[in-house]
């Protein structure tokens, strides 16, 4: 497994695993199915419903504390100063643990306003060590300037919807100005239709791989941080077995030529869910 240093020098395993839509009873297995394939990180959230199943899974897996990165995020109706201390309580009980390595806002809503706010109450939680580094997601160049402008504090990551289809070369140019590690959802574009591009096969032919390793391979050589999903065993093995190979300069510039600007995701500007 690679790492990255955040910005605070907490270190950061560069592939996790992400558990969004896979319900609470099925989350234990499918986070123990990953813990023994190798994966040490796991991306949930609040609005995911599942931070207790991914606790039972942590608990019974029996590994040191130290050598797993949890993240978890807070859900858009928690925004502002004291809610965000009461759900970050409340997402720590879920899990079981009395730690979070990274904590996420989940969404900016720029339209509703509280994320500054929701950020100073975020730092008071880092302060009191209770996350080991706290960071966005979503957040687009602007709302990261305010962000940084009013409160002085850079995010360690902005979690950003990335894939071949949507590379966000302007807002990862930004986050390498500012020491802010990009980190991709959605990264296999969903699975859906992205991995049947005609430009992966070949790439893939050549590497003796599968498209979705492909496709993970450009996330990791980017320097990004990637959490792909899957609860099919044999794929969440396929997906961490990407540091066996590397994609050359050709095949880096034929996958970002497929950048179309899709997004399989909602609009940051614009989504304000659970507001
Ligand atoms: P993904 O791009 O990881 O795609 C997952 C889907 O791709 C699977 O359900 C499956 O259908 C298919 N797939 C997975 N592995 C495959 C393989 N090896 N071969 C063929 N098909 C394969 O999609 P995602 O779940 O949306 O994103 C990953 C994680 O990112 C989420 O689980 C979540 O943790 C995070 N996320 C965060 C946000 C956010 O707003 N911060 C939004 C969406 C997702």
């Amino acid at each position: 497994m690679q790492n990255v240093t955040l910005n605070n020098g907490v270190v950061m395993p560069q592939l996790g695993f992400g558990v969004w839509q896979v319900p609470d009873d099925e989350a234990q297995t499918a986070v123990t199915t990953a813990l023994q394939a190798g994966y040490r990180s796991i991306d949930t959230a609040r609005i995911y419903d599942n931070e207790a199943g991914v606790g039972r899974a942590i608990a019974a897996a029996g590994l040191p504390r130290e050598e797993l990165f949890v993240t978890t995020k807070l859900w858009n109706s928690d925004q502002g100063h004291d809610a965000t201390l009461r759900a970050f309580d409340a997402g720590l009980d879920r899990l079981g643990l009395d730690h979070v390595d990274l904590y996420l806002m989940h969404w900016p809503m720029p339209g509703v306003g509280k994320y500054v706010e929701t950020w100073q109450a975020m730092e008071k939680i880092y302060a009191d060590g209770r996350a080991r580094a706290i960071g966005v997601s979503n957040f687009t160049v602007e709302t990261l300037t305010r962000l940084i402008g009013e409160t002085g504090v850079v995010p360690a990551v902005n979690q950003i919807e990335l894939h071949p289809y949507l590379a966000q070369n302007g807002l990862r140019a930004f986050h390498d100005e500012h020491g802010i590690a990009t980190e991709d959802w959605s990264p296999l574009g969903q699975g859906k239709g992205l991995l049947d591009d005609p430009a992966l096969k070949p790439i893939a032919g050549k590497h003796g791989r599968t498209a979705a390793q492909v496709v993970l391979r450009w996330h990791l050589q980017l320097g990004n941080i990637v959490i792909p999903k899957s609860v099919t065993p044999s794929r969440i093995e396929e997906n961490i077995d990407v540091f066996g190979f590397e994609l050359d300069a050709a095949d880096m510039r034929a996958i970002g030529e497929l950048d179309n600007g899709t997004r399989f995701g909602p609009d940051p500007e614009t989504f304000a869910a659970g507001a």
